[in-house]
């Protein structure tokens, strides 16, 4: 049955999906085997790429520094997990329809599944997961940044990516000139909370791939740095960090630890509880307002990429480099930043038992040691 790229480009925009782009699968033949598309759908032909945006809106409350939760659900989770997965869907049944196969591809890490084993000898690892930025470079949705964030001609940094994989041959569209919307401004560096964008001068720390004729560039960007604040565990972002643990000024912006470290120690801080504060009146939860969002929305995004894509679209927005602009600046005030230093002295082994001992009975801790 026909099926040609403007069909599914109709079909997409019927969808209510933002951008669409298709790359041929040759495109990607320098993909390293556990990201290759073609080592889960050896017969692909076409991967079509699918962009919906980030509302503006959804930063607003972190950048009041009032509320983190819209970020988290529109922004992040639900919208990378559900409302454009559920289009992504539908556009692969659009396909399948037409009696190509379409394999939709879910948003996964390969860095969290926890079974590699190859299911017979001669097979590579079950560990195959494209990376998405890389399919949406060569569908010629965009671009990547020096941010490692992808960019729109539309949104700039504000899309989440979906991706479908079929055995149609399609007519694929142009790839992105390198640096058509990065302008290399720096701004992402600057204001990253967590250190972990590199600068734009350091030669050593740029990675560069080859997908189709192009060299793709970007900066090497510090996850363990990254994940630590963007899971709120550095006190310049995190009013929460600081209050649930007065004492610890971190570094996270001069940590070396890894990615698959600073998760180990950021998730548990929402999800795990250390009882004995439940009895001085407090929750037992670790750190209470990561649980709370937490429980709210699946997820806790705190940094709100303050420099990687708040600043950038701030950017991009100010220099024309993109075509969805507002009536509005984004900021119209100086952007907060807490100093990352212990914010007073606050008590020897328990501070809250010691607070609660204080206020009950004044004096009664007198030479404790
Ligand atoms: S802020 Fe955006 S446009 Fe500027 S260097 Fe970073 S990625 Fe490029
Ligand atoms: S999410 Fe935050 S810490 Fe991570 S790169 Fe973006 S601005 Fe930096």
């Amino acid at each position: 049955m026909k099926l040609t790229s403007k069909m599914i480009k109709e079909k997409a925009k019927e969808l209510g999906i933002d951008i669409v782009g298709i790359g041929n699968i040759e495109r990607y033949k320098e993909a390293p085997p556990l990201m290759n598309p073609k080592n889960y759908f050896p017969e692909a032909k076409s991967v079509i790429v699918t962009a919906m945006r980030i509302p503006r809106g959804t930063y607003r409350g972190i950048e009041e520094g009032t509320h983190w939760h819209n970020y988290t659900y529109y922004a992040y989770n639900r919208l990378n997990t559900l409302y454009r997965p559920r289009l992504t869907y539908a556009l692969a049944c659009f396909i399948e329809d037409h009696g190509w196969e379409a394999v939709p591809n879910y948003p996964a890490v390969p860095e969290r599944n926890p079974n590699r084993e190859p299911v017979a000898e001669g097979k590579l690892p079950a560990d195959i997961v494209t990376s998405i930025r890389i399919m949406g470079v060569g569908a010629g949705v965009g671009e990547m940044g020096h941010s490692k964030v992808f960019l729109t001609k539309k949104f700039g940094p504000r899309v989440r990516l979906g991706s479908i994989l079929t055995d149609a041959v399609l007519e694929p569209d142009p790839m992105i000139e390198p640096g058509t919307i990065c302008n290399s401004c720096g701004r992402c560096v600057r204001d990253c909370p967590g250190n972990a964008i590199p600068p734009i001068k350091d030669e050593d720390k740029k990675i560069t791939i080859k997908v189709g004729d192009k060299d793709i560039t970007w900066g090497d960007v510090h996850m363990g740095r990254c994940t630590l604040t963007h899971h709120g565990f550095n006190n310049m972002i995190s009013p929460f960090h600081k209050k649930d643990f007065p004492n610890m000024a971190f570094d996270a912006a001069n940590s070396d630890v890894t990615e698959e470290e600073a998760y180990k120690l950021t998730y548990p801080m929402a999800t795990g509880t250390w009882g004995p504060t439940l009895f001085y009146g407090k929750t037992s939860r670790v750190l209470n307002y990561y649980d709370y969002v937490m429980n709210h929305v699946g997820y806790f995004a705190v940094c709100g990429a303050r420099g990687c894509i708040r600043a950038c679209m701030d950017n991009l927005e100010r220099t024309n480099r993109i075509e969805n602009t507002f009536n509005n600046k984004f900021y119209n005030k100086k952007s907060w930043i807490i100093p990352n230093e212990r914010q007073e002295e606050k008590g020897k082994i328990n501070p809250w038992r010691e607070e609660w001992l204080d206020e009950h009975y004044p004096g009664i801790r007198k030479n404790e040691y």
